[in-house]
């Protein structure tokens, strides 16, 4: 580990596109790993690619990073003793390293062109051996190179990966070796003098001494270059940063995740209503588990028993189906306030109320009535939205639902019956109701009650009907019966 005994982590994504469910499980894990043994969390921007990564995501990422509470020690707006932390504003560095390792020979200049090193990639698939670069710059003559560079070429900087193999232990899949056949040299700084994210990589996590790099399975093909640029700094094994690769993600029908379901984008699930604390909830389950089977973590409770002996190494598959439900507990376990702070964007966006004291007060009112049939925020504004309209109409499709003579019948009756209850409540107005239309009429309550809840709220989903019609007031809940009696 290096230097310190400090468990620093990294999460460095390259936001060439929104942060997917996958990136954000391994920011997860990162920051749960981070908080567990009381390290650092270190958030930094891969943005070497220029041409792929722009602003709109860098911002994007760090603040779908913030509104899943995933806080960092270090990083982008909160800084830090290893800055900075955006990659692009490294290059001076990168440049410097590359030009140590061509001075110490573990890298050399390579003027191969892309059509040449094509031809030959092409000569190595027909002779059936390993396709990679072939080390034909490794030792050029010195009329070799003043020839290439009379041609103007401009050389690629690439490292040199000496003969034999590169083992390590993976604290998820245990020892891995690669065989360095099937790792040739390969290129640290492009001809226009970029680097690459092998070299990038490699570099910062020694320079902001991680001491775990924690990230997706994707990359574990990458570490034994990362290693190799580790030797080339001067770091020793028992210096190198320790490996965990985390199992893959996949989407539904053990696809790639799709754009189409949404689960690329963590913002998709933001606009429909899901709690971030939902999202981390379900998303540390995907390849963690915290033991006997519990489905339901905290935040706080993650931090306190992930370990990476948890882990799995087997793929996990990302369920929408299982979110739901997940996101549904989330919401129950939140108090009144919190709730009404967390519905009222939803509400207000959807042009249900514009935010007033008073509206604001009537929504909590209904709060305790939704809590428990809701899976997700965005739920509420079909839940509330009778209270709030000021141009009330049945909803089309539910109008079948109060047009046949029973239903009209049973209208009239509970129109009847309102009219004469004295004190307007919900148990005196359930009282009146069943009085009249369970015992009198002798209906059962799916009948009764069906047609009076689609008169008063518009729709055959609402709250419950009695506290329904309380919180509305006796003259809109009378108006609006009587108006579907004349229908
Ligand atoms: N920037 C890399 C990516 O987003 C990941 C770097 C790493 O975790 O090593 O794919």
């Amino acid at each position: 580990m290096p230097n310190s005994k400090e468990v620093r982590v990294r999460f460095a994504p390259s936001p060439t596109g929104d942060l997917h469910v996958g990136n954000i499980r391994t920011a997860l894990f990162d920051w749960a790993y981070a908080r567990h043994t009381g390290g650092k969390f270190v958030f930094r921007i891969e943005d070497t690619d220029t041409e792929r990564v722009t602003d709109e995501y860098i911002s994007r990422a760090v603040e779908t990073l913030k509104w899943l509470g995933l806080d960092w020690d270090e990083g982008p707006e909160v800084g830090g003793p290893y800055g900075p932390y955006l990659q692009s504003q490294r290059m001076d560095i990168y440049a410097e390293w590359a030009q140590r390792f061509l001075d110490q020979g573990d890298a050399y200049y390579c003027y191969c062109s892309s059509e040449e090193l094509e031809a030959r990639r092409e000569a190595q698939r027909a002779a059936n051996v390993a396709p990679g670069y072939d080390g034909k710059c490794r030792s050029l003559s010195e009329a070799e190179l003043s020839a290439f560079i009379s041609e103007g070429r401009k050389p690629v900087v690439r490292m040199r990966m000496p003969d034999g193999e590169t083992t390590f232990t993976d604290l998820i899949r245990g020892e891995v070796t690669f065989d360095h056949n099937f790792v040739p040299d390969f290129v640290l700084v492009r001809g226009d003098g970029s680097p690459l994210y092998t070299l990038a990589v490699a570099v910062d996590d020694v320079l902001m001494k991680i001491s775990h790099v924690l990230r997706g399975e994707d990359l574990l093909s990458s570490t034994p270059r990362q290693i190799r640029v580790y030797q080339a700094m001067g770091l020793s094994d028992a210096d190198f940063p320790h490996f965990a690769h985390l199992p893959f993600v996949m989407g539904q029908d053990n696809a790639k995740l799709s754009k189409r379901n949404g689960e690329v984008s963590i913002a998709w699930y933001r606009d429909r209503g899901f709690l971030p604390e939902a999202i981390c909830n379900y998303l540390a389950l995907l390849g963690w588990s915290p033991g006997e089977d519990r489905e339901n973590v905290s935040m706080k409770e993650l931090t306190e028993l992930f370990t990476v002996e948890r882990v799995h190494s087997s793929p996990a598959r990302f369920d929408m189906k299982k979110l739901e439900p997940i996101n549904g507990d989330k919401i129950r376990e939140l108090d009144l306030d919190d709730l009404l702070s967390r519905v009222t964007p939803f509400l207000i966006k959807d042009g249900v109320i514009a935010g007033t004291d008073d509206q604001l007060a009537l929504v909590r009112l209904t709060l305790p009535l939704i809590q428990e049939r809701i899976a997700t925020l965005a739920e509420v504004t079909a839940m509330v939205k009778f209270l709030f309209v000021t141009d009330f109409a049945i909803e089309e499709s539910e109008q079948p639902k109060i047009a046949d003579a029973q239903s009209q019948s049973v209208l009239q009756a509970a129109l009847d019956t309102l009219n004469s209850v004295s004190q307007w409540d919900h148990a005196t107005i359930e009282a009146a109701l069943r009085e009249t239309l369970i015992a009198g009429l002798a209906l059962k309550p799916r009948i009764a009650f069906g047609p009076i809840r689609v008169a008063v709220t518009g729709s055959h989903i609402s709250p419950p009907l009695f506290e329904s019609m309380e919180l509305l007031g006796r003259e809109r809940s009378l108006e609006r019966i009587a108006a579907a009696v004349q229908k």
